[in-house]
């Protein structure tokens, strides 16, 4: 079978270059036929099942079958990864110890079961949860590995450990060269850029009329601001912050309102339901504050509603690998209001299409800046919009990807 063009790569067509649109093409044709089965902890809620969703579909088309299976963690492992994700992406002090490590890799032989029989030409690991799998499963080769955590300030114990399990992996894949191991050899290391599908139903343009529609079902007043951080209640996504920053804006605009949209839907996240009791504790009986979970009402055109029609979009993540929620707002013309988090600061450029700020002060008065001055937040969100166009959209990620792949696969695995 030879892939002349593909629907799915051809609507990009003037949205990206014609060059990337041949390199694409040219990168899938040796790759055809070979099957990649993807494996990781979650097929709903988070970046990781939000990039499968959209890179498998145009893998496909171009020739090159893709499976995706899910493997379900134990309690144990789960609370074992949060607490390694802790330490590598928060440098946090831990131990690990040998039971810990005994107990883990016997949760992962048993969540594995069910996948036993499963084959493919390449596998493709995700997550410092799974990064045991290569070494415990010899038949899962060749297989590559994606991190997509912040890994660029880790604990040096908690690398180590994980290091140890990474000799099974043709090829180890990062969303930054900023979250790359520093010891791994550059032969087995490659960057994939993240990108976002335009055409997705989460993506699509929406009215403001219909926009406004949905937030007014979620209780949102449509007459008065609203600013809005869209991500998971998870420790490092710092929402204690944005409602801060919120009480600061409220006290010289008095009429905001404030929304923090995440749906507690991934598996693999199991501590978001203690963060959002803490949350809501602390918002007390404000009726400004929306605090939003229910994954039955955070559909995707209410998401899109949300990231497009807020007044001001937060990102205030401590770490972060890449943050596709960021991507997702710019694109939308938004310019975002974010940190220093690694994957934020390398998608904003701070005062042409958003701002980076650490402390809830600073952020306070960007976000007083974009409530007042909105001929300034348009051209900043024009900005925004036209950078995710240049580097961040679904068919530069589909291009690192397939190179990657084309890598392993000229080391000699794969058909
Ligand atoms: N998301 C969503 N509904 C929510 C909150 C988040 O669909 O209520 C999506 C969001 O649009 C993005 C993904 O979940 O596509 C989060 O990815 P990101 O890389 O920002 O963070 P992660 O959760 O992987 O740490």
């Amino acid at each position: 079978m030879t892939i002349v063009t593909t629907p799915g790569l051809e609507r990009f067509r003037g949205l990206v270059s014609d060059a990337l649109l041949a390199e694409i093409y040219d990168l899938a044709r040796p790759l055809q036929g070979l099957h990649v089965l993807h494996i990781n902890t979650t097929a709903q809620g988070g970046g990781v099942a939000a990039l499968l969703r959209v890179l498998l579909p145009l893998a496909r088309e171009l020739g090159i079958p893709h499976s995706w299976r899910v493997v379900q963690l134990d309690e144990f492992a789960a609370t074992f990864m949060a607490r390694l994700t802790d330490m590598l992406q928060g440098g946090e002090p831990g131990q690990i110890t040998a039971e810990d490590q005994r107990q883990f890799l016997d949760s992962l032989r048993s969540a594995m079961q069910p996948l036993a029989e499963e084959r493919a030409d390449l596998y493709y690991v995700h997550d410092i949860q799974l990064a045991p799998l290569g070494q415990l499963f010899p038949h899962l080769r060749p297989s590559l590995w994606f991190n997509h955590i912040d890994t660029a300030q880790p604990n040096p114990a908690a690398l180590q450990y994980i290091s140890q399990f990474l000799d099974a992996y043709a090829l180890c894949t990062f969303n930054t060269p900023f979250s790359v191991f520093p010891q791994l050899p550059a032969e087995r290391v490659a960057v994939i850029t993240l990108g976002i599908d335009p055409f997705s139903e989460r993506h699509l343009p929406l009215s403001e009329a219909e926009g406004q529609k949905l937030l007014a079902g979620c209780g949102i007043d449509p007459d008065r601001p609203l600013i809005t951080q869209v991500s998971r209640f998870g420790r490092w996504k710092n929402p204690w912050q944005v409602i801060e920053i919120y009480r600061l804006v409220k006290q010289r605009r008095p009429e905001v309102q404030v929304a923090l949209v995440g749906a507690l839907e991934a598996s693999d996240d199991i501590r978001a339901q203690a963060i959002l009791a803490d949350l809501q504790q602390w918002a007390g009986d404000d009726p400004d504050i929306h605090l939003l979970w229910d994954p039955a009402q955070l559909t995707a055109p209410v998401v899109n509603a949300f990231q497009r029609f807020s007044q001001v979009i937060l990102q205030r993540s401590s770490r972060e690998g890449f943050g596709l929620t960021v991507t997702e707002a710019m694109w939308k013309y938004q310019p975002v209001i974010g940190t220093s988090a690694t994957g934020v600061r390398y998608q904003i450029t701070h005062g042409r299409d958003g701002f980076i700020a650490d402390d809830a002060e600073s952020a306070a008065g960007y976000t007083l800046q974009l409530l007042e001055e909105r001929e300034r937040w348009r051209q900043m969100g024009e900005a925004a919009h036209r950078s995710v166009q240049a580097r961040f959209l679904l068919p530069v990620m589909l291009r690192d990807y397939l190179a990657a792949l084309g890598r392993v696969q000229r080391q000699g695995g794969g058909v």
